[in-house]
């Protein structure tokens, strides 16, 4: 099978590049198509449904200046709202003491999508042709020119390959001939921004911490969460009994290291620990969630690597290095958060590193 423009990932950046082509270059008569590993896209945007409503596991927040996100929301119908701040901000020492009012909350100022971040997934996938889009197609080895094999066995050929997943992950597909030493190299020093962090969130009934003056927002250093946020559906109310579709939760992120989150039993020992340290910052009712979730994104394979078990103290200088400039006279490139010309790593970086590509495809192909 042939295609003009292979879409390799269904992350945002993928889908958003598919967007852009379905746009701009489809009715050229230039045919492109998205491949994606997993059976669902989305990548490191996934949303747990719950009673009709959407709680984030992986990102949650867009910021005021995001302007591509904003718009992408609008044109999707997708409503936002403020992130929850009102009330005091917990800090918990290395002992378990819990102090009150301490600072101000850290994602104040920030919005979420009333139906989670997996909205936006879905309005997107929902406006392409679906017989353009493939899940359960994980590339395995790309040879030159252009043939792509994915792990199934079946084969594709396109003129041009667009890898839309972090270049730790592009680093593994087996290339014929092999990349560059510098190449290689290049795609294994850029960090998977967040590839090796854990969520941890807990549903309940009502927002019990709101009626108690807390904003739901703690800092630990006793942990297992080391940032704890209040991340409830936008109709949940303190004190009240929530109207069905709108349960509230907490969710931290986790601040055990990933290789210690390895192994058999981890996760209950995790959630044990996550409950109590709830119930000491928020009071009782935190130990009796209706649900509870770990998504750790280090130990997903088509997200993190070995490489990504220990993620960076600060947050990279993304951006497309040198060496990837051109491969292969660029008919492979690559288009996902982490290589952005700028708000790298964020979801904004993602739609930005999509709408690069897309403007530098227009003026190859045409
Ligand atoms: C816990 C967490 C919290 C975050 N919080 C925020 C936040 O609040 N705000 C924010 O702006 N950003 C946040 N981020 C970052 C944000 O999620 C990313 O910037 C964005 O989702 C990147 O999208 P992408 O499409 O570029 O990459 P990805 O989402 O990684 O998509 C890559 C896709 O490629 C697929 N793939 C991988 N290997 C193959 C293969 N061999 N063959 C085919 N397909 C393959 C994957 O399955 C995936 O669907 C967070 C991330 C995490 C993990």
């Amino acid at each position: 099978m042939q295609t003009d423009i292979a879409i390799i990932g269904g992350g945002l950046s993928g889908l958003a590049l598919a967007r852009h082509l379905a746009r701009n270059l489809a009715r050229e008569g230039c045919d492109f198509q998205l491949f994606e590993a997993r059976s669902r896209f989305g990548g490191r945007i996934h949303s747990l449904q719950h009673d009709g409503a959407a709680f984030d596991l992986g990102p949650a927040w867009f910021w005021p200046g995001q302007h591509r996100i904003a718009a992408l929301a609008e044109a999707l119908g997708l409503e936002r709202f403020d992130q929850y701040a009102k009330g005091a901000v917990s800090y918990e020492s290395e002992t378990g003491e819990v102090f009150r009012n301490m600072g101000f909350a850290s994602m104040q100022g920030s919005w979420r999508l009333k139906r989670g971040m997996g909205s936006l997934i879905k309005g997107l996938a929902e406006q392409l042709p679906s017989e353009r889009l493939h899940l359960d197609h994980e590339v395995q080895a790309i040879t030159q020119p252009g043939e792509i094999r994915f792990r199934s066995g079946q084969r594709w050929q396109a003129r041009k390959i667009i890898l839309a997943l972090p270049p730790r992950l592009a680093a593994e597909i087996s290339f014929t001939p092999a990349l560059s030493r510098e190449q290689l190299r290049a795609l294994q020093n850029i960090p998977t921004w967040m590839g090796g962090h854990a969520k941890f969130v807990a549903l309940y009934k009502d927002a019990f911490w709101r009626e108690a003056g807390l904003s739901g927002d703690a800092m630990s250093r006793s942990g297992p969460l080391a940032e704890i946020h209040d991340a409830s559906a936008p109709g949940a109310l303190s004190g009240q009994k929530p109207e069905p579709a709108s349960p509230a939760a907490l969710f931290g992120f986790v601040g055990t290291s990933a290789v210690a989150r390895q192994g058999q039993g981890q996760e209950a020992k995790l959630t044990r620990a996550a409950l109590a340290q709830l119930s000491r910052i928020f009071g009782p009712q935190a130990a009796h969630p209706i649900k509870t979730v770990l998504q750790d994104w280090a130990q997903d394979r088509h997200t993190a690597t070995p490489r990504d078990l220990i993620p960076p103290n600060q947050h990279p200088a993304y951006g497309l290095p040198v060496a990837l400039h051109s491969i292969w006279g660029g008919r492979l490139s690559l288009c996902v958060s982490e290589v952005a010309p700028e708000m790298g790593g964020y979801l904004e970086g993602a739609l930005a590193a999509a709408e690069q590509t897309a403007a530098d495809m227009k003026k190859e192909l045409i």
